[in-house]
């Protein structure tokens, strides 16, 4: 995107977050500006306005965050992909490994009409896991992943890599190495 530098500079990197030598990129400061809250969310309506999407998915909690106002005005239909037992009625689920422990995500297993085409959503990729979690639930729940999305790709981490080797394409809009 021709703003990735400018929407690089709003995000702000917390050292030793959530624990020593991690890195955390925060997003809040991109969506306090409006104006590159706004751009964000151009650069992906801009990116899928002439593409067929049925639905976007996105994954609890900061998906939701560029996922709502994404199907808004890609006039589609908004899907949750949620945190283990916040979904009332019938789900599926996908149990992944994190580097201590592991995680569930969780989709209504009537998210989708068979063959759906879905954008899948998150605002990080890292190892990669959360998203190969989502995208296998959303070819289980029957849609067609049409591309997995990202505000920030973390390359020296791996995860887009993998994504694209589970047989997923990958869009994000800024790099931190
Ligand atoms: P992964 O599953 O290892 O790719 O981690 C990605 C998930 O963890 C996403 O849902 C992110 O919201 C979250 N995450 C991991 N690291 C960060 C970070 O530095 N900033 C914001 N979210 C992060």
């Amino acid at each position: 995107s021709p703003y990735s530098a400018q929407l690089k500079s709003v995000i702000r990197t917390v050292r030793d977050w959530p624990e020593a030598g991690v890195n955390f990129r925060d997003i809040t400061p991109l969506m306090q500006d409006r104006s590159a809250f706004r751009k964000l969310i151009d650069a992906f309506v801009h990116q899928y306005h002439d593409v067929q999407i049925d639905a976007v998915a996105a994954v609890d909690a900061r998906g939701f965050i560029i996922g709502s106002p994404l199907a808004y005005e890609l006039n589609c239909s908004f899907v949750p992909v949620r945190k283990k037992g916040k979904l009332p009625f019938k789900t599926l689920s996908e149990t992944y490994k994190l580097e201590y422990g592991e995680a569930t995500v969780e989709l209504n297993a009537d998210a989708f009409a068979p063959g759906s085409r879905v954008l899948l959503v998150d605002d990080l990729i890292a190892t990669g896991g959360t998203m190969i979690a989502a995208a296998n639930l959303i070819r289980r729940a029957g849609g067609e992943v049409v591309e997995c999305v990202a505000i920030i790709d973390l390359p020296e981490l791996g995860g887009s890599k993998l994504i694209q080797n589970a047989g997923f394409s990958v869009f994000s809009v800024c790099e931190f190495t």
